[in-house]
């Protein structure tokens, strides 16, 4: 997509100034350490903010935030549909089940609640927003620390891949000693030949590659594992330029709070993810705690009975 058709804001992800991300660049550089650079919105960079990988990976922060709450998360439980009721948020049918609530904060894409509220003009402005497709090759190489930093930017017509991240010099337990995983991240659309490279070619493609930056890289390949999301990057087309900016204040319906990364369509990290649930959270607290009729319906609090479901059957028309 030429440039011309994207948002100028696509370069708000460097937040600081050139000079200071050369410094940070540069203190990145002399000690050997992943300084986060374009990886924090919420918080200020600053030298002393690595990108880090948790032991077990990502899951185990999860895992950690979810010990409070047990109990009160259902895995595997699609929302099917979200009720607006006079411009505000009013139920959610869960597996089949409609559930009554006062306050919904979803970290769906942001382009699939029209599907599931339709005729709501509110959201409709939602519906085009595109996602950018991405394979991930992860190559398992001999050796470790032979790219020029842990994070490689490959922009040139020549690489398949865009960028080339090599984590175990970060965080030496995400290989066995002596061996590392190279990242290899393509951009791609669903069904493009790319996409269909089976994974073997796709690891043949990259390795060639990956030789005019690491010469041996043919005799250091042990393998790889592919990865591919339909969903990886938001699209900052200027078709919908408005519709995005409106998002970052409201949904544009009340009681609805869109967030995360594909829910607030920002290209963020986990950091930042969290930085806004927490945000959302207090936001919503406000709303639901102000007294006013609307906040009169309020969640429900640990111990209380669940809310009232109805069966498929039983459902309200609403719009
Ligand atoms: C390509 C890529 C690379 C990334 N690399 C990093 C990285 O290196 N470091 C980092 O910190 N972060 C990284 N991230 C970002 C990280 O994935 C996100 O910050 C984080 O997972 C976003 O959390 P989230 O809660 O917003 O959304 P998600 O993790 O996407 O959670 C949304 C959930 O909603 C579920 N869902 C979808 N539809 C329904 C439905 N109808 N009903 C119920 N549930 C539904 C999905 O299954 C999913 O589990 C990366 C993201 C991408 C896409």
């Amino acid at each position: 997509m030429p440039a011309s058709q994207l948002s100028r804001a696509v370069g708000d992800k460097l937040s600081s100034s050139i000079a200071r991300t050369l410094a940070l660049t540069l203190v990145s550089a002399v000690s050997g350490r992943p300084v986060a650079l374009g990886y924090s919105v919420e918080k200020p960079e600053h030298a002393r903010l690595l990108l880090v990988y948790p032991e077990r990976g990502v899951g185990a922060l999860c895992e950690t935030l979810a010990q409070r709450v047990w109990g009160k998360i259902r895995l595997g439980s699609p929302v099917e549909r979200l009720y607006v009721e006079d411009g505000r948020v009013a139920g959610v049918r869960v597996t089949g089940l409609d559930l009554a609530v006062s306050a919904v904060a979803s970290t769906l894409p942001v382009n699939v609640l029209p599907r599931l509220a339709p005729g709501v003009a509110a959201l409709e402005r939602f519906r085009d927003f595109r996602f950018r497709p991405m394979i991930f090759v992860s190559l398992r190489l001999v050796g470790r620390g032979f790219l020029p930093a842990i994070i490689n930017w490959t922009p040139e017509r020549e690489f398949p891949f865009f960028r080339l991240v090599e984590a175990p010099v970060a965080a030496p337990w995400l290989a066995p000693e002596g061996k590392t995983l190279v990242m290899a991240d393509l951009g791609a659309e669903v069904g493009d030949a790319m996409w269909n490279m089976d994974d073997e070619a796709l690891g043949e493609l990259c390795v060639e590659r990956l030789a005019a930056i690491v010469p041996d890289a043919r005799r250091r390949y042990l393998g790889c594992t592919v990865t591919r999301t339909p969903l990886a990057y938001p699209v900052f087309h200027l078709g919908y330029e408005e519709a995005r900016l409106a998002l970052a204040h409201s949904t544009g319906v009340e009681g609805l709070w869109s967030t995360g990364r594909n829910g607030g369509f920002a290209h963020i990290l986990m950091e930042d993810v969290y930085w806004r649930a927490c945000a959302v959270a207090a936001q919503i607290a406000r709303a639901l705690g102000g007294g006013s009729a609307a906040s009169a319906r309020r969640l429900t609090a640990p111990g209380e009975p669940a809310p009232r479901l109805r069966r498929p059957g039983e459902e309200r028309q609403r719009t």
